[in-house]
């Protein structure tokens, strides 16, 4: 029938599997697991249908994932780093930290959004030098100087699409290591940032430290990859942080889908798994129609 590849194993991410593989699809599940999962922290759960006695987050995470595994949905974990349309537009491509995976049909299911860099000029210059997505705006910055913000993986993974097209490429760490080993065209420099500046447009960011850099474009890329910057780079739209979806889960992209946390409304696991049921099966309706 084809593949689906849910991104996250939360309460969405796991119904969502559960319709897909009984609707007949061949079911991955691509994801940090409960580390970056709202369960991690949910010491109780008993609001939810069945819960005669209160759960632990992490319980009932587990729990979720041995009953998809036992009708033969395939868990990956990794992080992913970007979603992209295959060479030829007719599926999709799920690049992680240390796995590639392909799909007829995506869904989202990563969690509700994480906040960016919370200092003056971050929400001012939002579309006006501050990016989200250094694969869809690298382009517009073609010999310029650009910073991306963040010291993980997937900041240097922004950083890396961008060094084609920027003169120069800084990672700016907010006073963290990197976790990873910088290549030397990338710049470190890890003082905490304390103001980005500007006039029409970003001009330079200050640092706690009384320096500042000059520059012309930031990209943000703290943590790992959020629902908004997955959606951003493959063109779904967005509701201000959250995935646009109709009722049946489907975003503006043929084939992806997205459910949970991720799409706003009500932050609740009963939401979460009404919603996953939807897209597993609109991924389902659709793969039948491809
Ligand atoms: C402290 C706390 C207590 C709560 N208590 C309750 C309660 O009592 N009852 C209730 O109904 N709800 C409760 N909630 C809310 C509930 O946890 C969420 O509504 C629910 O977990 C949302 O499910 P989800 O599948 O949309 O997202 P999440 O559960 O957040 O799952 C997101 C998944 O995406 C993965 N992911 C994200 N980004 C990436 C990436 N870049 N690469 C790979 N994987 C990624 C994560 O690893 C995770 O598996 C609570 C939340 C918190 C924080």
């Amino acid at each position: 029938m084809g593949k689906v590849v849910i991104i996250g194993s939360g309460p969405a991410g796991v119904s969502a599997a559960l319709y897909a593989r009984r609707g007949g699809a061949e079911v991955t599940v691509f994801s940090k697991g409960l580390s970056l999962s709202g369960l991690e922290k949910a010491e109780k759960i008993e609001n939810y249908y069945g819960l005669a006695e209160p759960i632990s987050g992490a319980e009932l995470h587990a729990r979720g994932i041995d009953g998809a595994k036992k009708i033969g949905v395939e868990f990956v974990e990794d992080e992913l780093l970007s979603l992209m349309f295959n060479d030829t537009f007719t599926g999709f491509k799920i690049t992680g930290k240390d796995h590639m995976l392909t799909a007829d049909s995506v869904i989202v299911a990563t969690g509700a959004y994480r906040q960016s860099l919370n200092v003056p000029g971050v929400k001012e210059f939002a579309g006006k030098g501050i990016s989200y997505c250094a694969t869809c705006d690298a382009f517009f910055y073609r010999g310029k100087t650009v910073a991306v913000v963040g010291a993980g993986v997937y900041a240097l993974h922004e950083a890396q699409a961008l060094l084609p097209h920027a003169a120069q490429v800084f990672m700016l760490t907010n006073g963290t290591e990197p976790v990873a080993e910088v290549p030397q065209a990338i710049r470190v420099c890890t003082a905490k940032i304390a103001a980005i500046e500007g006039g029409e447009r970003v001009e330079k960011v200050l640092f706690a430290d009384g320096t500042q850099l000059k520059l012309d474009g930031v990209f943000m890329a703290l943590g790992t990859a959020g629902s908004t910057a997955i959606a951003k780079k493959i063109g779904a739209q967005l509701d201000g942080n959250h995935i646009q979806i109709d009722a049946h889960g489907a975003t503006n992209v043929p084939g992806l889908f997205a459910a949970g946390d991720c799409t706003g409304g009500l932050l609740q696991i009963a939401k979460a798994v009404y919603q996953g049921a939807e897209a597993g099966l609109s991924a389902v309706k659709y793969l039948r129609t491809k």
